[in-house]
């Protein structure tokens, strides 16, 4: 499989080379050259099989020329085997057509896992035996790190720096990424706001400099293989649901346009989806977008579901790619007019046909411990403050009452204990498999709010590395 670039003039890569740019040099993101498609035998063919099996079937043409079936099925086993429930993704029912998909028994406790530890894999089966070392840099406000932090820690030919801001955010997010104490993870409480962090390390990628001295490389979500590996879930769950002869709809707690963007990627693949219901939080601008076509940038709210609270989708770029008919001089123009203006309109026909999939809806903090509340009385369970904007959304869906409905569930309800326990009285526990985590040795490095400070730590750590 070849992969382009959504701006069109960066060089074609094989798989290998897009998962370890991330960015592609135009910038642009890497997409399949075209989606690959399976047959309603090839999709009915996976109901029998395990998380791991289905994740090859599903993923084998998008590593096609890189990677050997045995190949790529060996890295899934490893990475699907560091999770604590079987089914790796399971779904749990809560009433007659609501389904929640569980994507939260990874070692972090968000779904950011499912992509991070097949993407810790990938990257060392591409350096094992070479010279070349990577330096992933990021910055977090919470999930990304930890998940990330536990994807890569002790791997060789990798060293991973991951800025936090300092007392912003949780003691359990902190203590999942600080106690993580092998020798290649750096982990960097920075004196200012996420803002200011991920000013850093945006500046960091764009240093000559610092580019000259080491491998940059990324981890969020827009690395296609993340994306990738987040496509598998759709297809693992329709297919239990009756799927494809059946179609399903899906609700999904959307920040960075990523998770939902992998549904997408299912129906072009051939899974018939009803519908793709774009959850977010009141940091709304792709429910803005969606329903009227006002891509606009605002200020960021504060609000109980931080992993959504974002101002620009980086993923809709690649939504927005194949609603111009796939031509990458149109999104350089339109990309280049959202960047002068923190704004731009969708035109018509590119809204219409993103509304033949998507539909949206903004929750609020009210209808958020609303659907909490119902979660806990009609279905039994606790949920999260992101699962519970997914549910909300999915609630309020007005689609045929035979389709069933599958709300994303990204995080553990542990992970965000406050929140829970405002909504529905419950403290949710940790987990037994987090451990000691409040006895365990923490480490990290403070660092103030200055660029500088923070490069020459970086190149200094990088090259004794
Ligand atoms: C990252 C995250 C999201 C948003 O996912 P995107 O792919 O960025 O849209 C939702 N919920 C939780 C718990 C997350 O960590």
């Amino acid at each position: 499989m070849d992969y382009i670039s959504t701006r069109g003039s960066a060089p074609t890569l094989d798989f290998r080379a897009a998962t370890l740019a991330g960015l592609a040099s135009d910038g642009g993101l890497y997409v399949p050259a075209k989606w690959p498609q399976m047959s309603a035998d090839e999709i009915r063919a996976l109901a029998g099989l395990d998380y791991a099996e289905t994740a090859v079937r599903v993923m084998r043409p998008f590593v096609e020329g890189v990677l050997t079936e045995d190949e790529l099925r060996g890295l899934c086993r490893a990475a699907y085997g560091r999770f604590s429930h079987d089914a790796v993704t399971p779904l749990v029912q809560l009433d007659h057509r609501h389904w929640l998909l569980e994507l939260f028994h990874g070692p972090t406790l968000a779904f950011k896992d499912v992509a991070l530890q097949l993407l810790g894999q990938l990257f060392e089966k591409f350096l094992a035996g070479g010279d070349t070392n990577i330096t992933i840099v990021g910055a977090t406000s919470g999930d990304t790190g930890s998940a990330a932090i536990e994807a890569v820690a002790g791997r060789e030919h990798i060293q991973i720096f991951m800025l936090h801001p300092e007392g912003r955010v949780s003691d359990v997010q902190r203590r999942q990424m600080t106690t993580v104490l092998a020798p290649n993870v750096h982990n960097i409480a920075i004196d200012g706001s996420f803002d200011d962090a991920q000013a850093m390390v945006k500046r960091l990628f764009g240093d000559e400099e610092a580019r000259g001295q080491v491998t940059l490389s990324a981890v969020n979500s827009i690395n296609w293989a993340r994306l990738m590996a987040q496509v598998v879930y759709y297809f693992y769950a329709a297919v239990r649901l009756g799927g494809p002869d059946r179609p399903i709809a899906f609700s999904v707690p959307t920040g960075n346009f990523g998770d939902v963007f992998a549904g997408y990627v299912a129906a072009q693949m051939g899974l018939p989806i009803a519908k793709l219901v774009v959850a977010t939080n009141v940091n709304d601008i792709l429910h803005r977008a969606l329903t009227r076509g006002d891509y606009s940038a605002g200020t960021v709210t504060a609000t109980a579901t931080p992993s959504m609270d974002i101002q620009v989708s980086s993923n809709f770029e690649r939504l927005l790619f194949d609603l111009a008919g796939r031509d990458g001089a149109a999104i350089t123009g339109m990309m280049g007019e959202f960047d002068t203006n923190r704004a731009m309109t969708i035109p018509a026909d590119m809204l219409a046909g993103a509304r033949e999939l998507f539909s949206s809806a903004s929750i609020d903090g009210d209808a958020m411990a609303l659907a909490l509340r119902w979660a806990q009385e009609h279905g039994g369970q606790i949920i999260d403050p992101h699962s519970a904007v997914g549910l909300a959304a999915a609630r309020a869906l007005d689609i045929d009452a035979d389709i069933p409905v599958v709300t994303l569930a990204t995080a553990h309800p542990a992970k965000f204990r406050e929140a829970v326990e405002r909504a529905t009285g419950v403290r949710p526990p940790l987990p037994a498999r987090l451990g000691n985590l409040f006895d365990r040795e923490e480490r990290y490095t403070r660092l103030p709010g200055d660029y500088d400070a923070v490069k020459a730590f970086v190149l200094a750590e990088a090259a004794r590395g």
